[in-house]
Protein backbone atom coordinates (compact mmCIF):
# COMPACT_ATOMS: atom_id res chain seq x y z
CA UNK A 1 0.00 0.00 0.00
CA UNK A 2 1.08 3.15 -0.50
CA UNK A 3 3.08 4.83 2.03
CA UNK A 4 1.04 7.98 4.16
CA UNK A 5 4.33 10.39 3.32
CA UNK A 6 3.65 9.39 -0.30
CA UNK A 7 0.12 10.09 -0.21
CA UNK A 8 0.99 13.91 -0.11
CA UNK A 9 1.90 13.67 -3.54
CA UNK A 10 -1.81 13.85 -4.45
CA UNK A 11 -2.44 16.37 -3.22
CA UNK A 12 -1.35 19.26 -5.38
CA UNK A 13 -2.78 17.75 -8.87
CA UNK A 14 -5.84 17.19 -6.62
CA UNK A 15 -6.61 20.24 -5.86
CA UNK A 16 -5.45 22.18 -8.88
CA UNK A 17 -7.48 19.85 -10.95
CA UNK A 18 -10.34 20.69 -8.79
CA UNK A 19 -9.99 24.22 -9.11
CA UNK A 20 -10.07 23.59 -13.11
CA UNK A 21 -12.93 20.87 -13.50
CA UNK A 22 -15.24 21.20 -10.38
CA UNK A 23 -18.84 21.21 -11.48
CA UNK A 24 -20.59 24.25 -10.68
CA UNK A 25 -23.16 23.55 -8.15
CA UNK A 26 -25.69 25.24 -6.64
CA UNK A 27 -25.13 24.73 -3.79
CA UNK A 28 -21.44 25.34 -4.20
CA UNK A 29 -21.65 28.94 -5.59
CA UNK A 30 -22.58 30.15 -1.71
CA UNK A 31 -21.29 26.91 0.40
CA UNK A 32 -23.43 28.70 4.02
CA UNK A 33 -23.19 26.04 6.36
CA UNK A 34 -27.25 25.23 6.13
CA UNK A 35 -27.14 24.65 2.16
CA UNK A 36 -23.91 22.28 2.53
CA UNK A 37 -25.76 20.72 5.50
CA UNK A 38 -28.88 20.40 3.24
CA UNK A 39 -27.46 19.51 -0.06
CA UNK A 40 -25.32 16.61 1.95
CA UNK A 41 -28.51 14.64 3.05
CA UNK A 42 -30.33 14.95 -0.14
CA UNK A 43 -27.16 13.77 -2.42
CA UNK A 44 -27.14 10.47 0.22
CA UNK A 45 -28.23 7.66 -2.24
CA UNK A 46 -29.50 9.99 -4.38
CA UNK A 47 -27.60 11.46 -8.32
CA UNK A 48 -26.52 15.11 -7.96
CA UNK A 49 -29.02 15.85 -11.20
CA UNK A 50 -31.79 14.29 -9.72
CA UNK A 51 -31.30 16.53 -6.33
CA UNK A 52 -30.69 20.22 -8.11
CA UNK A 53 -34.45 21.03 -8.28
CA UNK A 54 -35.44 19.52 -5.30
CA UNK A 55 -32.44 21.45 -3.61
CA UNK A 56 -33.67 24.54 -5.06
CA UNK A 57 -37.26 24.18 -3.91
CA UNK A 58 -36.03 23.30 -0.47
CA UNK A 59 -34.43 26.12 0.13
CA UNK A 60 -37.09 28.21 -1.40
CA UNK A 61 -39.65 27.04 1.32
CA UNK A 62 -37.20 26.32 3.47
CA UNK A 63 -34.38 28.88 3.90
CA UNK A 64 -33.14 28.48 7.03
CA UNK A 65 -32.77 25.83 10.55
CA UNK A 66 -35.85 28.09 12.53
CA UNK A 67 -37.96 27.54 9.28
CA UNK A 68 -36.91 24.12 9.20
CA UNK A 69 -37.53 23.32 11.98
CA UNK A 70 -41.06 25.11 12.77
CA UNK A 71 -42.33 23.46 9.30
CA UNK A 72 -44.97 20.85 9.74
CA UNK A 73 -44.31 16.97 8.87
CA UNK A 74 -46.77 16.60 5.61
CA UNK A 75 -45.04 19.96 4.04
CA UNK A 76 -42.02 18.58 5.11
CA UNK A 77 -42.59 15.38 3.37
CA UNK A 78 -44.06 16.64 0.40
CA UNK A 79 -40.79 18.95 -0.46
CA UNK A 80 -38.90 15.40 0.12
CA UNK A 81 -41.46 13.40 -2.28
CA UNK A 82 -39.90 11.38 -4.68
CA UNK A 83 -36.69 11.68 -3.07
CA UNK A 84 -36.97 8.28 -1.61
CA UNK A 85 -35.14 7.32 2.21
CA UNK A 86 -37.84 9.76 4.46
CA UNK A 87 -35.98 9.31 7.09
CA UNK A 88 -33.17 11.87 6.08
CA UNK A 89 -36.14 14.62 5.67
CA UNK A 90 -37.73 13.44 9.41
CA UNK A 91 -33.88 13.74 10.93
CA UNK A 92 -33.27 17.04 9.24
CA UNK A 93 -36.14 18.45 11.33
CA UNK A 94 -35.45 16.95 14.46
CA UNK A 95 -31.83 18.37 14.22
CA UNK A 96 -33.33 21.72 13.35
CA UNK A 97 -34.82 21.78 16.37
CA UNK A 98 -32.00 20.52 18.24
CA UNK A 99 -30.31 23.45 16.45
CA UNK A 100 -32.62 25.77 17.73
CA UNK A 101 -32.65 24.54 21.37
CA UNK A 102 -29.45 24.11 21.87
CA UNK A 103 -26.83 26.33 19.32
CA UNK A 104 -29.03 29.56 18.87
CA UNK A 105 -30.50 28.53 16.11
CA UNK A 106 -27.22 27.94 14.04
CA UNK A 107 -25.58 25.25 12.49
CA UNK A 108 -22.65 24.56 14.88
CA UNK A 109 -19.00 24.90 13.41
CA UNK A 110 -17.79 21.71 15.56
CA UNK A 111 -17.20 18.43 14.48
CA UNK A 112 -18.10 16.90 17.52
CA UNK A 113 -21.40 19.04 18.11
CA UNK A 114 -22.35 18.25 14.48
CA UNK A 115 -21.81 14.10 15.10
CA UNK A 116 -24.27 14.49 18.14
CA UNK A 117 -27.00 15.88 16.20
CA UNK A 118 -29.99 13.60 14.20
CA UNK A 119 -29.22 12.09 11.23
CA UNK A 120 -25.25 13.81 11.16
CA UNK A 121 -22.70 11.11 10.59
CA UNK A 122 -18.98 11.66 10.29
CA UNK A 123 -19.39 12.01 6.18
CA UNK A 124 -21.76 15.03 6.80
CA UNK A 125 -20.39 16.07 9.95
CA UNK A 126 -16.91 16.27 7.74
CA UNK A 127 -18.21 17.52 4.71
CA UNK A 128 -20.13 20.49 6.60
CA UNK A 129 -17.24 20.97 9.19
CA UNK A 130 -14.81 21.30 6.31
CA UNK A 131 -16.70 23.33 3.21
CA UNK A 132 -18.29 25.78 5.66
CA UNK A 133 -16.17 26.38 8.75
CA UNK A 134 -12.92 25.11 6.79
CA UNK A 135 -12.10 22.77 10.08
CA UNK A 136 -9.00 20.65 8.99
CA UNK A 137 -11.24 16.66 8.97
CA UNK A 138 -11.71 14.65 6.44
CA UNK A 139 -15.04 13.66 4.68
CA UNK A 140 -15.15 10.24 3.32
CA UNK A 141 -18.02 9.01 1.43
CA UNK A 142 -18.17 5.75 -0.64
CA UNK A 143 -16.52 7.75 -3.93
CA UNK A 144 -13.54 8.42 -1.13
CA UNK A 145 -13.17 5.44 -0.11
CA UNK A 146 -13.12 4.08 -3.97
CA UNK A 147 -10.22 6.43 -5.15
CA UNK A 148 -8.41 5.93 -1.87
CA UNK A 149 -8.21 2.11 -2.33
CA UNK A 150 -7.32 2.09 -5.78
CA UNK A 151 -4.51 5.31 -5.31
CA UNK A 152 -3.06 2.89 -2.35
CA UNK A 153 -4.14 -0.76 -4.28
CA UNK A 154 -5.69 -1.62 -0.70
CA UNK A 155 -7.70 -4.74 -1.05
CA UNK A 156 -9.11 -4.21 2.24
CA UNK A 157 -13.35 -4.45 2.05
CA UNK A 158 -14.41 -0.65 1.97
CA UNK A 159 -17.96 -2.06 3.76
CA UNK A 160 -16.23 -2.63 6.69
CA UNK A 161 -16.53 0.40 9.63
CA UNK A 162 -12.69 -0.26 10.82
CA UNK A 163 -12.09 0.34 7.10
CA UNK A 164 -13.80 3.60 7.03
CA UNK A 165 -12.38 4.85 10.40
CA UNK A 166 -9.01 4.10 9.03
CA UNK A 167 -9.17 6.52 6.34
CA UNK A 168 -11.00 9.07 7.78
CA UNK A 169 -8.01 9.35 10.19
CA UNK A 170 -5.66 8.71 7.72
CA UNK A 171 -6.78 11.45 5.37
CA UNK A 172 -7.89 13.91 8.34
CA UNK A 173 -3.98 13.62 8.86
CA UNK A 174 -3.02 13.88 5.08
CA UNK A 175 -5.28 17.51 5.41
CA UNK A 176 -3.44 18.88 8.51
CA UNK A 177 0.34 17.97 7.47
CA UNK A 178 -0.27 19.03 4.48
CA UNK A 179 -2.01 22.95 5.56
CA UNK A 180 -4.22 22.31 2.26
CA UNK A 181 -7.56 23.78 2.71
CA UNK A 182 -9.78 20.59 4.26
CA UNK A 183 -13.10 21.70 2.02
CA UNK A 184 -10.87 21.69 -0.92
CA UNK A 185 -9.41 18.69 -0.27
CA UNK A 186 -12.70 16.78 0.79
CA UNK A 187 -14.65 18.23 -2.68
CA UNK A 188 -11.86 17.01 -4.66
CA UNK A 189 -11.45 14.15 -3.88
CA UNK A 190 -15.39 13.33 -3.97
CA UNK A 191 -15.14 15.10 -7.58
CA UNK A 192 -12.98 12.75 -8.96
CA UNK A 193 -14.88 9.28 -7.45
CA UNK A 194 -17.55 11.30 -8.67
CA UNK A 195 -16.40 12.16 -11.86
CA UNK A 196 -13.28 10.08 -12.87
CA UNK A 197 -12.48 7.20 -11.33
CA UNK A 198 -15.77 5.74 -11.63
CA UNK A 199 -17.53 2.62 -9.95
CA UNK A 200 -19.45 -0.36 -12.07
CA UNK A 201 -17.31 -0.18 -14.83
CA UNK A 202 -13.67 1.43 -16.40
CA UNK A 203 -12.42 4.31 -14.79
CA UNK A 204 -11.30 7.21 -16.49
CA UNK A 205 -7.55 6.84 -15.49
CA UNK A 206 -6.47 9.37 -18.70
CA UNK A 207 -7.89 11.95 -17.39
CA UNK A 208 -7.37 10.97 -13.71
CA UNK A 209 -5.32 13.74 -12.39
CA UNK A 210 -3.81 11.43 -10.05
CA UNK A 211 -3.02 8.35 -12.10
CA UNK A 212 0.71 9.18 -12.14
CA UNK A 213 0.52 8.25 -8.54
CA UNK A 214 -2.37 5.44 -8.31
CA UNK A 215 -1.40 1.97 -7.59
CA UNK A 216 -4.47 0.41 -9.06
CA UNK A 217 -3.23 2.30 -12.24
CA UNK A 218 -0.11 1.24 -12.38
CA UNK A 219 -0.82 -2.40 -11.77
CA UNK A 220 -4.15 -2.89 -13.64
CA UNK A 221 -6.01 -3.65 -10.82
CA UNK A 222 -8.65 -1.05 -10.62
CA UNK A 223 -11.39 -3.72 -11.65
CA UNK A 224 -11.03 -5.61 -8.08
CA UNK A 225 -10.85 -2.66 -5.95
CA UNK A 226 -12.77 -1.60 -4.01
CA UNK A 227 -12.92 -4.56 -2.34
CA UNK A 228 -16.98 -4.81 -1.15
CA UNK A 229 -19.49 -7.03 0.34
CA UNK A 230 -21.81 -9.15 -0.98
CA UNK A 231 -25.44 -7.91 -1.34
CA UNK A 232 -28.20 -10.02 0.27
CA UNK A 233 -30.59 -10.78 -2.84
CA UNK A 234 -33.82 -8.34 -2.09
CA UNK A 235 -36.94 -9.94 -0.71
CA UNK A 236 -39.84 -10.07 -3.50
CA UNK A 237 -43.12 -8.69 -2.22
CA UNK A 238 -46.33 -8.68 -4.33
CA UNK A 239 -48.78 -6.28 -4.09
CA UNK A 240 -52.30 -4.78 -5.88
CA UNK A 241 -52.58 -1.21 -5.95
CA UNK A 242 -55.64 0.50 -6.20
CA UNK A 243 -56.67 3.39 -7.48
CA UNK A 244 -59.94 4.15 -6.10
CA UNK A 245 -62.03 7.38 -7.83
CA UNK A 246 -65.39 8.64 -7.42
CA UNK A 247 -66.32 11.67 -9.94
CA UNK A 248 -64.42 14.28 -7.63
CA UNK A 249 -61.88 12.33 -5.67
CA UNK A 250 -59.44 9.68 -5.34
CA UNK A 251 -58.88 7.31 -2.45
CA UNK A 252 -55.81 8.06 -0.25
CA UNK A 253 -54.29 5.54 2.53
CA UNK A 254 -51.94 6.39 5.14
CA UNK A 255 -49.13 4.26 6.24
CA UNK A 256 -48.43 3.29 10.19
CA UNK A 257 -46.07 5.40 11.52
CA UNK A 258 -43.49 2.65 11.61
CA UNK A 259 -41.69 0.68 9.26
CA UNK A 260 -41.10 1.28 4.94
CA UNK A 261 -42.79 4.70 4.14
CA UNK A 262 -43.73 5.43 7.90
CA UNK A 263 -46.41 8.36 8.12
CA UNK A 264 -46.64 8.87 3.74
CA UNK A 265 -49.73 8.58 1.82
CA UNK A 266 -50.09 5.78 -0.46
CA UNK A 267 -52.92 4.58 -2.89
CA UNK A 268 -54.79 1.87 -0.96
CA UNK A 269 -52.42 -1.48 -1.58
CA UNK A 270 -53.14 -5.55 -0.56
CA UNK A 271 -50.00 -8.14 0.00
CA UNK A 272 -50.33 -10.23 -2.91
CA UNK A 273 -51.68 -10.59 -6.66
CA UNK A 274 -55.27 -10.19 -6.05
CA UNK A 275 -57.77 -10.72 -8.60
CA UNK A 276 -61.24 -8.46 -9.49
CA UNK A 277 -62.85 -10.83 -7.32
CA UNK A 278 -60.68 -10.37 -4.26
CA UNK A 279 -60.54 -6.57 -4.76
CA UNK A 280 -64.26 -5.64 -5.46
CA UNK A 281 -65.05 -7.65 -1.81
CA UNK A 282 -61.89 -5.78 -0.26
CA UNK A 283 -63.95 -2.22 -1.40
CA UNK A 284 -67.36 -3.64 -0.18
CA UNK A 285 -65.75 -3.73 3.52
CA UNK A 286 -64.63 0.00 3.28
CA UNK A 287 -68.06 0.54 2.21
CA UNK A 288 -67.67 1.70 -1.00
CA UNK A 289 -69.63 0.30 -3.99
CA UNK A 290 -67.66 -0.31 -7.22
CA UNK A 291 -69.03 0.50 -10.76
CA UNK A 292 -66.55 -0.65 -12.81
CA UNK A 293 -62.91 -2.19 -12.61
CA UNK A 294 -60.22 -1.75 -15.08
CA UNK A 295 -56.73 -3.75 -14.71
CA UNK A 296 -53.77 -1.20 -14.80
CA UNK A 297 -50.25 -2.39 -16.30
CA UNK A 298 -47.82 -4.20 -14.23
CA UNK A 299 -44.86 -1.81 -12.44
CA UNK A 300 -41.94 -2.83 -9.94
CA UNK A 301 -40.53 -0.78 -7.61
CA UNK A 302 -37.11 -1.48 -5.69
CA UNK A 303 -36.29 -0.70 -1.98
CA UNK A 304 -33.01 -0.94 -0.68
CA UNK A 305 -34.01 -4.75 0.84
CA UNK A 306 -37.28 -5.31 -0.77
CA UNK A 307 -38.78 -5.30 -4.18
CA UNK A 308 -42.45 -4.67 -4.95
CA UNK A 309 -43.60 -6.36 -7.72
CA UNK A 310 -47.07 -4.44 -8.65
CA UNK A 311 -50.30 -5.13 -10.51
CA UNK A 312 -53.18 -2.68 -10.24
CA UNK A 313 -56.50 -1.75 -10.56
CA UNK A 314 -58.92 1.14 -11.25
CA UNK A 315 -61.78 1.02 -9.46
CA UNK A 316 -65.00 3.57 -10.51
CA UNK A 317 -66.74 3.85 -7.29
CA UNK A 318 -70.07 4.96 -6.39
CA UNK A 319 -69.78 8.69 -4.56
CA UNK A 320 -67.54 8.15 -1.43
CA UNK A 321 -69.14 10.74 0.46
CA UNK A 322 -71.36 7.94 2.26
CA UNK A 323 -68.20 6.11 3.36
CA UNK A 324 -66.85 9.05 4.70
CA UNK A 325 -69.33 10.47 6.44
CA UNK A 326 -70.01 7.09 8.36
CA UNK A 327 -66.14 7.66 9.44
CA UNK A 328 -65.46 3.95 8.27
CA UNK A 329 -62.67 5.70 5.75
CA UNK A 330 -61.24 7.37 8.46
CA UNK A 331 -61.05 4.74 11.17
CA UNK A 332 -58.92 2.93 8.47
CA UNK A 333 -56.89 5.78 7.67
CA UNK A 334 -58.17 6.32 4.48
CA UNK A 335 -58.90 10.02 3.18
CA UNK A 336 -60.57 10.95 -0.74
CA UNK A 337 -59.39 13.93 -2.28
CA UNK A 338 -59.68 15.90 -5.82
CA UNK A 339 -56.66 15.25 -7.59
CA UNK A 340 -55.43 19.02 -7.41
CA UNK A 341 -55.33 19.15 -3.41
CA UNK A 342 -53.49 15.24 -3.53
CA UNK A 343 -50.50 17.55 -5.64
CA UNK A 344 -50.49 19.95 -3.67
CA UNK A 345 -50.49 18.34 0.02
CA UNK A 346 -50.32 15.00 -0.30
CA UNK A 347 -47.03 13.04 0.07
CA UNK A 348 -46.48 9.82 -1.80
CA UNK A 349 -43.83 7.73 -2.38
CA UNK A 350 -42.13 7.49 -5.53
CA UNK A 351 -42.96 3.43 -5.55
CA UNK A 352 -46.81 4.48 -6.39
CA UNK A 353 -45.48 6.58 -9.66
CA UNK A 354 -46.68 4.28 -12.50
CA UNK A 355 -50.36 4.54 -11.20
CA UNK A 356 -50.31 8.21 -10.01
CA UNK A 357 -49.67 8.68 -13.72
CA UNK A 358 -53.02 7.76 -14.32
CA UNK A 359 -54.39 10.99 -12.44
CA UNK A 360 -52.01 12.95 -14.53
CA UNK A 361 -49.96 13.85 -11.28
CA UNK A 362 -46.00 13.66 -11.02
CA UNK A 363 -44.11 12.62 -7.99
CA UNK A 364 -41.60 15.61 -6.71
CA UNK A 365 -39.54 17.16 -8.73
CA UNK A 366 -39.78 14.69 -11.30
CA UNK A 367 -40.31 14.19 -15.11
CA UNK A 368 -43.67 14.90 -15.95
CA UNK A 369 -46.23 11.86 -15.95
CA UNK A 370 -45.80 9.09 -19.20
CA UNK A 371 -48.93 7.03 -18.96
CA UNK A 372 -52.15 8.36 -20.37
CA UNK A 373 -54.37 9.80 -17.98
CA UNK A 374 -56.95 7.62 -16.28
CA UNK A 375 -60.06 8.87 -18.84
CA UNK A 376 -58.03 7.61 -21.13
CA UNK A 377 -58.56 4.16 -20.06
CA UNK A 378 -62.19 5.11 -19.19
CA UNK A 379 -64.77 3.58 -21.77
CA UNK A 380 -67.52 5.68 -23.20
CA UNK A 381 -69.94 6.18 -20.83
CA UNK A 382 -68.07 7.78 -17.82
CA UNK A 383 -66.47 10.31 -19.61
CA UNK A 384 -67.70 13.21 -17.47
CA UNK A 385 -64.71 12.10 -15.33
CA UNK A 386 -62.51 13.16 -18.10
CA UNK A 387 -62.63 16.93 -18.01
CA UNK A 388 -60.91 16.43 -14.29
CA UNK A 389 -58.10 14.47 -15.33
CA UNK A 390 -57.05 16.74 -17.99
CA UNK A 391 -57.20 19.76 -16.05
CA UNK A 392 -54.44 18.26 -14.01
CA UNK A 393 -52.34 17.04 -15.84
CA UNK A 394 -48.87 17.94 -16.25
S1 LIG B 1 -5.78 6.63 -11.98
FE1 LIG B 1 -7.66 5.53 -12.43
S2 LIG B 1 -7.94 4.08 -10.77
FE2 LIG B 1 -6.42 5.58 -10.09
S3 LIG B 1 -7.58 7.12 -8.98
FE3 LIG B 1 -7.42 7.81 -11.09
S4 LIG B 1 -9.26 7.06 -12.13
FE4 LIG B 1 -9.03 5.93 -10.19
Amino acid sequence: MMAIENLQRIVPPLTEWFRAFARELPWRSDPLPYYVWISEIMLQQTRVEAVKPYYRRFIEALPDVRALADCPEEKLFKLWEGLGYYSRARNLKRAAQEMVRSFGGEIPGDYEALLSLPGIGSYTAGAIASIAFHIPVSAVDGNVLRVASRLTGSEECIDEPRVKRFWEERLTCLIRDSGTDSGLFNQAMMEVGALVCLPGGRPACGACPLAACCRAFRDGTWERIPVRRKKKARRIEERTVLLVRDAVSTLLHKREDRGLLAGLWELPNLEGSLNEGQVMEYCQKLGLKAVQIHPLPEAKHIFTHVEWHMRGFLLLVEDMQEARQSGQLEENRFLAAGTELIGERYPIPSAFRPYMDFLGLRIGSEAPALNPPAAEIIPEGRQSLSGEYRENRG
